[in-house]
């Protein structure tokens, strides 16, 4: 009896009859194999099972599966965070010579891997307002591969017609990839409206808890070939407790996604009547640009952000977070919470000011996500705030 020996022996978990109703987790980076047959079929993905957890691994396969389903897709993978899966559908679709074109209104880190990192590879990337369909169709060539847009675009909350934008990319043989990350599959599903992909960053309200970093990509068939081996060749596997923190979050999205749309409609009438607000933007306003292509095309409500402006630039925002304390300054999204984000000093700080005032922001942008909490809670939290704001108004 050596403990030299019995130490570092492998052990597995006893058979039994029953079955946990949690799922387990499998840290396994690698699994042991019965024969060279059968790793040679597992690895050539003519056999089901495990390997080397670069390939492949039950929590992400669980959690892809529940999101395939979730989006009515017929793939989908799970990759490390919401960049990863952008970058995978860029690898997989996307080489030298090859165009895309993206919404000037993406996510800024979205806009840099496209304009920027895609360029050293020799590919071009062409920005247009995906809102102006001719601006579109003008951009678009027969060399183009994808076309890029927000479900609703970060932070100034316009709906991308993903209908439209499907038939003018196929119309050149593009493919349609749709971020739905500002909205999710309770309030969007792009694929049913035309899209062939669609991705999120797992790390917002599909988990929902603000304590995992991951990304998803679905599609259809066609536009999947080389999307598998773009995500294990170029490593953007995800890790296992990740991906299990991520499918118990998802286990409460339709309940949080519902009170936090519900909440959120609340709030932009809140502020809307408000006459210390200068703009407010939300798709759920009957005044908002995009209200009727958003009552089409959303299946359940309008999403939980809220952007609008305060009238005194950075200063009033300033005054605004201080004394908003109940609500977070965090720059994410998704969370549980209420939280807020100042675009013109997080996501949008790599601008010119003219950049930034192009998109509608502004130092007295603030940007919300708004949680579950009670309604009361969240609009008695955005009071103080704004009544501070008032006061320093009145001393100045
Ligand atoms: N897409 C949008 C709309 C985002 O807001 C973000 C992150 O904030 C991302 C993609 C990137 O996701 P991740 O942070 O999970 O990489």
């Amino acid at each position: 009896m050596n403990p030299e020996d019995i130490c570092p022996r492998p052990d597995f978990l006893p058979t039994q009859p029953t079955q946990p109703m949690s799922p387990a987790i499998y840290p396994a980076a690698v699994y042991r194999c019965e024969s060279p047959d059968q790793a040679d079929q597992l690895l050539a993905r003519t056999m089901e099972g495990y390997v080397y957890s670069r390939e492949g691994h039950p929590n992400s396969d669980q959690l892809a599966e529940k999101c395939r389903h979730l989006h009515q897709a017929e793939q989908a993978a799970v990759v490390s965070s919401g960049m990863a899966a952008l970058s995978v559908a860029v690898m997989a679709h996307v080489k030298a010579g090859d165009r895309v074109v993206a919404s000037r209104h993406l996510y800024g880190k979205s806009l840099v891997l496209l304009q920027g990192e895609l360029a050293r590879w020799g590919a071009e990337t062409v920005v247009v307002d995906t809102c102006n369909l001719d601006e579109v169709a003008q951009a678009l060539t027969p060399n183009t591969r994808l076309l890029v847009a927000e479900t609703i675009s970060n932070p100034v909350l316009r709906v991308a017609d993903i209908a439209q934008l499907s038939a003018l990319a196929h119309g050149v043989g593009a493919q349609l990839l749709i971020d739905n990350s500002f909205a999710g599959p309770t309030v969007c599903r792009p694929l049913e409206l035309g899209a062939d992909l669609v991705m999120e960053s797992l790390t917002k309200i599909m988990n929902g808890h603000s304590d995992v970093l991951l990304g998803l990509l679905c599609g259809r068939t066609s536009a999947w070939s080389r999307v598998a081996q773009a995500v294990t060749t170029w490593g953007f596997a995800c890790s296992p407790f990740d991906c299990w923190l991520a499918a118990r979050g998802l286990g409460t999205l339709a309940l949080r996604a519902d009170k936090a749309g519900q909440n959120a409609q609340r709030v932009a009438e809140f502020l809307a009547e408000r006459d210390d607000v200068t703009e407010v933007h939300y798709p759920g306003l009957p005044g908002n640009p995009d209200h009727q292509l958003a009552a089409r095309q959303f299946q359940g409500g309008c999403g939980s952000m809220v952007t609008f402006t305060l009238p005194h630039g950075r200063a009033a925002a300033t005054r605004f977070i201080e004394a908003a304390m109940q609500i977070p300054f965090s720059p994410s999204l998704g969370d549980l919470s209420t939280t807020l984000s100042h675009p013109e000093s997080t996501s949008h700080r790599g601008m010119t000011p003219e950049q930034r005032a192009a998109l509608g922001i502004s130092g007295g942008t603030i940007r919300l996500s708004v949680g579950v909490e009670s309604a009361e809670a969240i609009r008695q939290a955005l009071k103080t705030g704004l009544d501070a704001c008032r006061a320093t108004d009145r001393i100045k």
